[in-house]
């Protein structure tokens, strides 16, 4: 196994032992509220959304509480990163500064999805 498997793994158990907690689940309410329920990459509103650490939990536990180390991705998007975290932080970084207001206006865009 090498390392990149070994660190999956370590981390599918933190995500096991923190997801269920008050804690974490207060974060990602805190995201989803901050970001309007809306993904911040794509500007789809609600439906299966996720609050994505932006620097993996594995690596930086210290800001796994952090409400800016979150952002919200629809299911799509956060596929998208999966594996490839670390390219996508300043990105990430940069929508949450923008923040879903300034990008998308009042009226986010409503879930498409069906519609192609
Ligand atoms: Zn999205």
């Amino acid at each position: 196994m090498n390392t990149e498997t070994i660190e999956r793994i370590r981390e599918k158990i933190l995500n096991r032992t923190i997801y269920y907690t008050k804690k974490y689940i207060a974060w990602r309410d805190r995201v989803f509220k901050r970001d309007r329920f809306t993904c911040l990459w794509c500007g789809r509103r609600g439906g299966k959304l996720n609050a994505h650490h932006i620097k993996r939990k594995y690596n930086f536990p210290r800001l796994i509480y952090k409400v800016t180390n979150g952002i919200t991705l629809c299911k799509k998007c956060h596929d998208k990163v999966y594996k490839k975290e670390d390219r996508y932080v300043a990105f990430f970084r940069r929508l949450v500064r923008l923040g879903v207001r300034k990008r998308y206006g009042k009226s986010s865009r409503k879930n498409d999805e069906g519609s192609k």
